[in-house]
């Protein structure tokens, strides 16, 4: 046991060890590099902005892919017509493992990309959609590569990956229950109006949104810790136990607007949302309660690129997501 560390040692030196520097050691059969493969493959199609060419490529890839990890892959194809009269053509995408397990989990993850970077501190690249390497592309390729050791492993239970469509796409802060069409969190809002089987209910699910950030802090979001607070202490502990508690922090930070909100009001299920708002270093002058300091936040700018995005991070995060179905 102790001449591993050594022999692991001399392999780097040699290349012969086959992590990076700066990747956390997995704790689980979770790949990072194939991670950060998925994302790299995503920003290939371009940005994934409802009707373009791009989106409709990386739904394809993402329904294929799934095909090979698992052959219950449902697919539900609808269009939404926004307030503003745009037509979207959206997809959810519902890969199952163990699909007769009645113990089930759901975890979920948007694939669509922004289609203004409004927060850049350049005006001129605000009209610009957004490459989401974290906002988008981090949160697919965790569900990919979990995929991945999910058909070498199964799980004990039943796991569902959703890949919710148009989260991205409106305003914000337009979004309440009464409004008919806010048009963000639309894929989400679709799943929980239209369950893929009648009584459909998960133990507990998961949100994974900007999952990929080099610097990588999760605090826990408000939402969740009210509606389904002991989920959150799963999660938490679970990544505790994996010596992961830096990162995932046990602070709530405040309330954000995310896919689990519909599934929560509109389908009554337990999810919480993990998510690292502050994307970038987290300044000076903000912090837990704080809307992310502009100045050094790449949310919704043209700076959410792969340099931003690590396979520690992920490697951190698949972890976690593979202890949970353990
Ligand atoms: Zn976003």
């Amino acid at each position: 046991m102790l001449l591993l560390p050594i022999l692991c040692a001399a392999a780097v030196a040699t290349g012969g060890c086959d992590r990076l520097p700066g990747t956390a050691s997995p704790k689980t059969a979770f790949n990072a590099e194939a991670a950060m493969g998925y994302v790299k493959t995503q920003l290939d199609f371009g940005p994934r902005v409802p009707g373009t060419a791009g989106h409709r490529r990386t739904g394809d890839w993402i329904v294929a892919e799934m095909k090979k990890r698992t052959d219950s892959v449902i697919v539900q194809s609808w269009t939404h017509v926004t307030a503003r009269g745009d037509t979207l053509p959206l997809r959810n995408i519902f890969a199952r493992f163990n699909p007769s397990a009645t113990q089930r989990v759901l975890y979920v993850t948007h694939w669509d990309t922004r289609p203004t970077a409004d927060e850049d501190l350049n005006f001129g690249n605000r009209q610009l959609p957004i490459p989401g390497a974290n906002d988008g592309a981090a949160g697919v390729a965790l569900l990919m590569a979990l995929g991945d050791v999910f058909k070498t492993t199964p799980p004990s239970m039943g796991v569902d990956l959703l890949f919710v469509d148009g989260e991205d796409w409106g305003d914000f802060g337009l979004y309440n229950d009464s409004n008919p069409r806010p048009d963000v969190l639309i894929g989400s809002t679709y799943f929980a109006l239209h369950l893929p089987e009648p009584g459909y209910k998960p133990i507990f699910g998961v949100l994974w949104d900007m999952i990929g950030d080099a610097d990588l802090q999760i605090y826990q979001e408000e939402y969740s810790v009210s509606a389904a607070p002991e989920v959150v202490t799963r999660v938490w502990q679970a990544a505790a136990d994996l010596g992961y508690g830096k990162h995932f922090i046990r602070e709530t930070w405040g309330p954000i607007t995310d896919d689990h909100v519909p599934l929560i009001r509109k389908a009554g299920m337990r999810v919480i949302d993990v998510i690292d708002i502050q994307y970038g270093k987290m300044g000076s002058n903000s912090g837990p309660g704080d809307y992310p300091d502009a100045s050094n936040n790449y949310h919704h700018t043209l700076k959410d690129t792969i340099d931003k995005v690590s396979a520690k991070s992920l490697q951190i995060v698949g972890d976690v997501a593979v202890t949970l179905v353990k």
